[in-house]
């Protein structure tokens, strides 16, 4: 690389027009809909201290132990950048006091992992996510799936498929961890590596392995639920329950257990067949999270929005579709035009009416080239002859029809909604 050349670090990278125009849409949206649920907005600090993250996220998680970008601030501090946003948010919730115990708020914004760049996996990537904090109820988990549903309609995404799992009670964890353990003594000659060494730190993982051989082996097994107590059970049938009430399908798949030690109860994972080997769009679930000495319940969702976007384009939305053209574009033939064109452009920026203009009297050629490039709907054209008139040439891009046009019938083309008053009037 040339010692002038400087490009983002790779898995990271600028957001630009056009693309931009897509990620604009479907953060709005994405306000409109947790509008009408009650949600309010939360914007957390996005570096943090470790600890919150080993505490919250679990020392023995994938995301702890491999893929932090943690540094060391002046050897006072250990600080990362955050790798997902629940913890901040319980975090800054718990600190409200009894209120945030309470609370429905949804988030956007960047996070990062130290992870192998590749094809829908990024070093920076950008999640929206919700959290509905209070106690555990299986109607707000039905809830907060059917408001994730509802986005993902919102956004035109039709093809998603939603699986779902219970992990039980946090009382059940032990229990659960222990039974499955017991059954997966006899094969874990047969295990992969990682799942051997995940066998006695987190095995719950070994149930998600793409390994093939663990695959067959966690086949043979009893589900997960075979080792829950029957408050852990019946949760989740009254999730399912609710969840068919609100006409929500959701595929129960016994092999779903999630990354994060904050889950229990019910968890999700929503995937689209446009995404290819990265398929996971969405993960949510019910978590607890001990802070500051007391438990926080809640229930949340994540969604990646490099994948939003990517399943939103397989499925036929494009940014270049979206973008916000101009509606004037104004041509100057002559500095004294030039000029004048300036303060119209102003005039009409104030009105809310959006117009560019080059801010040279460059050739007609070179305006008219810049003109279509911006995609105006009309070009309004004046030199010494116009100015002397007090008219221009306008031209209407979509029909390709031009005629000589006066102010006052320029702006009533130009903000439609505006009637001027009757002539002689
Ligand atoms: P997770 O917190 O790992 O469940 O992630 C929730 C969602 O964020 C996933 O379903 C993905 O859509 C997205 N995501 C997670 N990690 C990455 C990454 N490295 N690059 C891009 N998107 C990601």
């Amino acid at each position: 690389m040339a010692s002038d050349e400087f490009l983002p670090i790779k898995g990271m990278s600028d957001i630009i027009s056009p693309e931009v125009s897509l990620w604009q849409l479907v953060e709005s949206r994405a306000r409109e809909v947790f509008h009408a649920y009650g949600l309010t907005e939360i914007r957390t600090p996005i570096l943090e201290r470790e600890e919150l993250f080993i505490h919250s996220l679990g020392n023995t998680t994938d995301v702890v132990q491999k893929e932090m970008f943690t540094l060391d601030y002046q050897g006072k501090m250990r600080l990362t950048l955050r790798p997902e946003g629940t913890a901040g948010v319980i975090r800054s919730l718990a600190g409200a006091g009894p209120d945030g115990r309470q609370a429905r708020v949804y988030y956007l914004g960047p996070m990062f992992r130290a992870e192998r760049p590749q094809a829908g996996r990024r070093r920076q990537f950008h999640q929206i996510g919700a959290e509905l904090t209070g106690e555990a109820n299986p109607l707000a988990d039905a809830e907060c799936l059917a408001m994730q549903a509802h986005l993902l309609k919102a956004w035109g995404l039709s093809q998603c498929r939603i699986k779902i799992n219970t992990r039980g009670l946090p009382e059940d964890r032990a229990v659960v961890a222990d039974g499955l353990r017991t059954v997966l003594k006899p094969h874990l000659d047969g295990l992969c590596e990682d799942c051997r060494r995940r066998y006695e730190q987190n095995v719950l993982r070994v149930l998600d392995c793409k390994n093939p051989a663990c695959g067959k082996i966690v086949e043979g097994l009893p589900s997960m639920t075979s080792f829950m107590s029957e408050a852990s059970r019946s949760y989740f049938e009254e999730v399912q329950y609710a969840l068919r009430l609100l006409n929500l399908e959701g595929e129960v798949t016994p092999r779903l257990v999630r990354g994060l030690d904050y889950y229990a109860h019910t968890v999700w994972e929503i995937s689209h067949p446009g995404l290819g080997a990265q398929d996971a769009l969405s993960g949510g679930g019910r978590y607890q999270i001990m802070m500051n000495g007391k438990p926080v319940d809640g229930v949340g969702f994540a969604l990646g929005m490099e994948r939003v976007l990517a399943a939103l384009n397989a499925e036929g939305v494009h940014a270049e579709d979206l973008v916000l053209r101009p509606k004037a574009w104004l041509v100057s033939l002559g500095e004294a035009a030039l000029k004048e064109n300036l303060l119209l452009a102003m005039t009409l920026r104030r009105l809310g009416v959006a117009c560019g203009m080059d801010l040279t009297a460059r050739s007609m050629k070179a305006q008219m080239r810049a003109a279509g490039k911006s995609g105006a709907a009309y070009v309004l054209i004046r030199g010494d002859a116009e100015m002397e008139k007090g008219v221009f040439q306008v031209k209407d891009m979509v029909a390709s029809k031009q005629e000589e046009q006066a102010l006052p019938e320029i702006m009533s083309l130009l903000l439609p909604d505006i009637t001027p008053p009757p002539a002689g009037g």
